[in-house]
This record gives structure tokens, C-alpha cells and sequence, in this order.
């Protein structure tokens, strides 16, 4: 595999290691530190300094994510956060991805979403919608842009953003102020793992209508 050459944030590193993500983003994170070297070992950094800032904290002056998060840990209940596993050669999907998706690539039941486009959507919580998408090489994906954020993982094959380009174990970070046109790279299909946590605003009509159909 190609070095990753596009990572996560450390603010989005830093609040999945406090537990304050929606399910659908902690799936897209944990799986590409299951890929990544160099942002499991960050994350790990955040897990430690929030575990001393914990035992430093005064319950009073945290929220009420934050407290209910320590009292889950002082229970001992798990806080539900996706987590990555150990780096894997095998196969295209790593765990947890395998784990919700029940197998690799050959165990997706793809629905089409036009264009030559299919989608498998995957049961998280609803504060936030994660999916795959099956792009074929040459593919377009319809001119958006974003009501929150969308979070992109490369699994297989790649895409171009304008000037970049993403390939497996990339991620791509886009809020309300990026506007794109993703494009599948010639030669390989693309297959990708997508979260929002707000529908996309399509500038064409016909994606626009089907939106309540495919659920973006
Ligand atoms: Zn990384
Ligand atoms: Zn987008």
C-alpha cells in the first residue's frame, strides 16, 4: 500500500478520543487508524492526556458529555466508540468496518443511487449516516456541497478532488465550505466509506430530487 498522504485532524482525533462523535464518524476514524500508523499513534497521545486531565477534573466544570462519558467509566461501562483494531494485510475491509458490514467486499448488498453509483448505508445511530459507495472508474459523483460535515475514507481504487488526489486510507474533511465534484480515478473502481451528519446540498435538479429516495 501507498504512504496515507491525507489524515485526520487532530480536533477530530481529539473528540474521538473523548467520546463526543456521532457512531458514523467514529466508524470512518476508527477504521482509518486501523490503516494508519501515524494518526493511531496521535490518538493514542489524546487518550492519554484526556485520561490525566480526567483524574485532574473537577466533575463540576465538565458538560454533561464529558460527565456522563466519566460516569460510564467509573461504572465501567464502555463508552460506545467504534474501535480501531490492529492493522490487518488481509482483505479490503479492517475491523470494526468487517464487523458491521458482516465480511469483506464480496458480502455488500450494493443498491443503485443512478449513475452508475450504488450505495450499501449501515446501521449506526441516526444523529449521523455512514455508507459505502461504489463508484466506477470515470465516475462523477454529482457538483455538492455540504450542510455539515462529510468525512470520505479511501478503501479501494481512488478519487480526484480538484488538484488532490485521494487513494487507499486517505480521508477527505469536507464542511460547509467546500463545494466538490469528486471524480472515481481511471483504471480501478472506487469504493469508499462516507459519513454526514447533514444532507448535501446538490446543485443539479435530478440528484436533488431523488435525495429523499437514496437518504443523502
Ligand atoms: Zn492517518
Ligand atoms: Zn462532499
Amino acid at each position: 500500500m501507498a504512504p496515507i498522504k491525507h489524515h485526520l485532524s487532530d480536533s477530530l482525533l481529539m473528540a474521538y478520543s473523548a467520546g463526543t462523535l456521532a457512531e458514523a464518524f467514529n466508524l470512518v476514524i476508527a477504521t482509518h487508524i486501523s490503516m494508519c500508523d501515524e494518526c493511531r499513534a496521535r490518538m493514542e497521545s489524546f487518550d492519554t492526556v484526556g485520561g490525566a486531565l480526567l483524574e485532574g477534573c473537577d466533575t463540576a466544570s465538565l458538560d454533561a458529555g464529558s460527565l456522563e462519558a466519566t460516569l460510564a467509566m467509573i461504572s465501567g461501562a464502555p463508552v460506545e466508540r467504534a474501535r480501531p483494531a490492529a492493522p490487518s494485510r488481509a482483505g479490503i475491509f479492517h475491523a470494526p468496518l468487517r464487523d458491521y458490514v458482516g465480511g469483506d467486499l464480496d458480502s455488500v448488498r450494493w443498491k443503485k443511487l443512478g449513475g452508475g453509483v450504488s450505495q450499501y448505508l449501515l446501521d449506526t445511530s441516526r444523529d449521523a449516516t455512514v455508507r459505502l459507495l461504489h463508484i466506477p472508474s470515470g465516475t462523477t459523483v454529482p457538483d455538492h456541497g455540504h450542510r455539515g460535515m462529510e468525512l470520505t475514507l479511501v478503501l479501494k481504487g481512488a478519487f480526484i478532488d480538484g488538484k488532490e488526489r485521494f487513494a487507499r486510507g486517505d480521508v477527505e474533511i469536507a464542511n460547509e465550505d467546500l463545494h466538490h465534484t469528486p471524480i472515481a480515478d481511471v483504471g480501478e473502481d472506487c469504493i469508499c466509506l462516507a459519513a454526514t451528519d447533514a444532507r448535501l446540498k446538490f446543485t443539479n435538479l435530478i440528484p436533488r430530487m431523488a435525495q429523499p429516495f437514496i437518504g443523502m
